[in-house]
């Protein structure tokens, strides 16, 4: 069974459009269960239906005809109670309705199941025999097991509009329902345009869809490619003649054969004239070949599509040198691939970008750290993005919460437009708070700094009115180099970061890799990486890489003293100490190499872990200034994947456990009289910010673009307003409540226009 299921999904996820997967569903299912029909049935929310929209076994015409209300029949019945329905005689139920003219009387027993999708019923697939014998367990798992794994796909389909018929009453035009796909907040903003799907060449099923411009060049193309292809398999056999035996080489002979056949090109040419370009036609011919082999019994057949597959890259490759295929770039471009790299962004023409969406990656990759640099909106990890589907469709990424809309009716596109002008409203009406202290009503001062990474956003960070930088991830830099940096090579960077902040504060982090960052020459394989090798714990087991970097930032500091050096990941007492031990020893040498007393700068360490929440007294006893990096605390005390979108819903840094942890460690920080601040994206959050004024903070940072709306908020509460309010939310227990609260209390204050750059 576990076979049948995993060539059906695999299956279905090939079929080129959610119709063409529906009807492949019901036959398969069919055919496994041995079933007299198979029907599935779609939710259609705007219309309040479940229509049908494939059977085998039902009349064919009443495909897109059938609607049943919600909670009508026996379909809406499994739709209500979300749960299967398993009956021996269906039409002697209660709840069976008898559609007339779809031939359903012939059937007795009945099973249906819901297909759900992240708590929404999308549907229900139904199995039915003539018989009247109930369905036994196994095939109730079976059903059960299909309709959860279909789930994603059809949701996904859904959302890219690759479902007709669902929202046509007959008659009736389609109205996009503009269900958004769920990724992660990459970088803040909100771009809308069109989208431009870029891909890793001799990817075939990275290729989009794309409508040809010409669809006699297309022909023409492939046509070069084949016969290019065609010479290097002769050139290529020619020259192992000697080396293979004769049955490999007759594998040439075959490749040959089959381009010229016809088989592949005729097929290719078809798809074309349907309306994709060369590419993409070749994608299809190259899976539909691929699938044909692979459901020959006879093992040799079936591994022959392994040469299909091969003789597909090999055309596309020549396909691709093409100049032509390159992508054009609208005035207003959203760039989309399965994984964003710096080159794609530099190909998009200056200006051209609006946004990003990107189906792997979190806030933490570099791309996103690049993008919130460049002010440029992007979505990370959108994971079920239908890439093939939706180059050239208008797409609005929404860089606060994550959310891609892809084809948005014209009231959504109309609500992104006008949240977008108002940004940029906002932004101008901001700009004059640049200079004004961040000072609350009642006189109380919070220095605002920012969190920073590339030496290119320093300068619009001196532009903010920014006090310092208050977290320098100095990873960055080690990603983008082939190598260890070594310790000149940082000096530099280190110094420009000091000497353009200088004579304010500037807390460089020591290396915090392993997690999601990764370095390409340092890979680290493990099955948790968030709970295994990050942080501290490689700098201490590495005290050679560690050594070069402290000596390098003590150097960078050398007459300028406004270094802050901030330990990540920290766990526990002694690697605090190890630490210490570390940069007493560096600053020692370099004292006595250089032959001068260099400045000591101050330590701290960052609280993201909850054991370094409950130590917090004993680490504020070792150091200067802790940093709470309410990402990774988030993340560990709700158990919360900061990189998983699936639960992304469930990260929010003001549940009440975060915020109990916080009040802890600024309790524990000032009863040894030492500084304590937020350097997550906490301190961002409008709303998040009320309460780290009112926990008395003593400083935030924070993301460039995020400073002036922080500031706004400071200057517009009193100290006393954010500890009233602090104390109401403590007495809350729900982190939906304490979110609305505090949303309320930024309207009552006139700044609601802020509450979307909230979480
Ligand atoms: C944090 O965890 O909150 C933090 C600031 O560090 P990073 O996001 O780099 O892990
Ligand atoms: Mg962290």
């Amino acid at each position: 069974m576990l076979e049948i299921l995993r060539r059906i999904i695999e299956e279905v996820n090939c079929a080129p459009d959610l119709d063409q997967a529906l009807a492949l569903i019901v036959r398969r299912v069919k055919q496994a269960m041995s079933v007299d029909l198979c029907s599935v049935y779609l939710t259609d929310y705007v219309n309040h239906q479940h229509v049908l929209m494939a059977t085998e076994g039902l009349n064919p015409e009443s495909v897109g005809q059938v609607r049943l209300g919600i909670g009508e029949g026996l379909v809406g019945l499994v739709g209500e109670r979300n749960e299967p329905v398993n009956l021996d005689d269906a039409p002697q139920h209660l709840r069976y309705r008898y559609c007339p003219g779809s031939g359903e009387e012939q059937y007795h027993a009945f099973l249906g199941v819901p297909i759900v999708h992240h708590r929404k019923l999308l549907g229900v697939l139904v199995v039915q025999r003539r018989k009247p014998i109930r369905f036994d367990e196994s095939e109730l798992s079976f059903m059960i097991t299909i309709a959860a794994q279909l789930a994603g796909g059809i949701a996904h389909a859904e959302a890219s509009g690759g479902v007709s018929g669902l929202h046509q009453s007959p008659g009736e035009p389609s109205i996009p329902e503009n269900r958004p796909l769920q990724g992660l907040a990459g970088a803040p903003g909100v771009g809308i345009g069109t989208a431009v799907v870029v891909y890793p060449h001799a990817d075939l099923n990275a290729i989009p869809d794309r409508q040809p411009d010409d669809p006699e060049q297309e022909e023409n193309a492939f046509y070069t490619a084949v016969e290019a292809v065609k010479k290097d398999i002769r050139a290529l056999s020619a020259r192992l003649e000697k080396v293979l035996p004769a049955e490999e080489l007759a594998l040439f002979e075959a490749y040959i054969m089959l381009l010229d056949s016809g088989t592949l090109s005729n097929r290719v040419i078809e798809h074309i004239r349907a309306g994709n370009w060369v590419q993409g036609a070749l994608r299809d011919t190259i899976n539909e070949h691929v699938r044909i082999f692979q459901e020959m019994d006879d093992p040799y057949l079936s591994e022959r599509s392994d040469d299909i597959r091969d003789l597909g890259l090999r055309i596309l490759a020549y396909l691709q040198e093409n100049p032509r295929t390159q992508p054009r770039y609208p005035d207003q471009t959203v760039l989309v691939a399965e994984e964003i790299t710096a080159t794609m962004l530099a190909e998009v023409p200056a200006g051209q970008l609006t946004g990003i969406v990107s189906t792997r990656g979190s806030r933490s990759s570099h791309i996103a750290i690049l993008c919130r640099a460049m002010g440029v909106p992007a979505v990370m990890g959108a994971k079920n993005l239908p890439v093939s589907r939706i180059d050239g469709r208008e797409i609005i990424t929404d860089g606060y919460t994550g959310r891609v809309y892809i084809s948005p009716s014209d009231e959504v596109r109309a609500e992104f437009a006008r949240l977008s002008r108002e940004e940029t409203e906002l932004a101008a009406g901001l700009s004059h708070l640049r200079d004004l202290p961040a000072e609350t009503g009642d006189g109380v001062r919070i220095p605002l700094y920012i969190n920073s990474g590339l030496i290119a956003d320093i300068a619009p960070s001196r532009d903010s009115g920014a006090e310092g930088i208050g977290l320098y991830r100095t990873e960055f830099p080690f990603l983008v180099a082939e190598h260890f940096p070594g310790e000149e090579q940082q000096l530099q960077i280190y110094r420009t970061v000091l000497e353009s902040f200088a004579p304010q504060p500037v807390t460089l982090r020591t290396l915090d890799v392993g997690g999601d960052k990764s370095l390409p020459y340092f890979p680290i394989e493990e099955d948790n990486p968030f709970l295994g090798w990050r942080g501290i714990r490689i700098t201490l087991d590495h005290p050679e890489i560690f050594l070069v970097q402290l000596r390098a930032m003590l150097r960078a500091n050398h007459r300028l003293g406004n270094l802050r050096l901030l330990l990540p990941m920290i766990s526990s007492v002694s690697e605090v100490d190890e630490s210490l031990q570390l940069i007493r020893r560096a600053h020692h040498e370099l004292s006595e190499e250089l032959g001068v007393q260099l400045d000591r700068p101050q330590i701290g360490v960052m609280i993201e872990v909850p054991a370094a929440v409950y130590q917090s007294d004993a680490l504020a006893q070792r150091v200067d200034f802790l940093s709470i990096g309410s990402n990774d605390l988030t993340q560990y005390l709700l158990a919360v994947d900061r990189n998983n979108s699936r639960v992304a819903d469930l990260f929010d840094s003001l549940h009440p456990a975060v915020l109990r942890a916080l009040l802890q460690v600024v309790e524990n920080a000032h009863r040894f009289g030492k500084e304590v601040s937020v350097c997550g994206e906490m301190a961002g959050d409008p709303a998040a910010a009320i309460l780290l004024l009112g926990m008395g903070m003593d400083s935030l940072s924070m993301t460039v673009s995020g400073l002036p709306r922080i500031k706004w908020v400071i200057r517009s509460f009193t100290k006393q307003q954010a500890v009233t309010l602090l104390n109401e939310v403590l007495a809350m227990d729900d982190v939906h409540m304490i979110r609305q609260h505090l949303t309320q209390a930024l309207e009552q204050a006139g700044l609601g226009g802020l509450i979307r750059a909230g979480k």
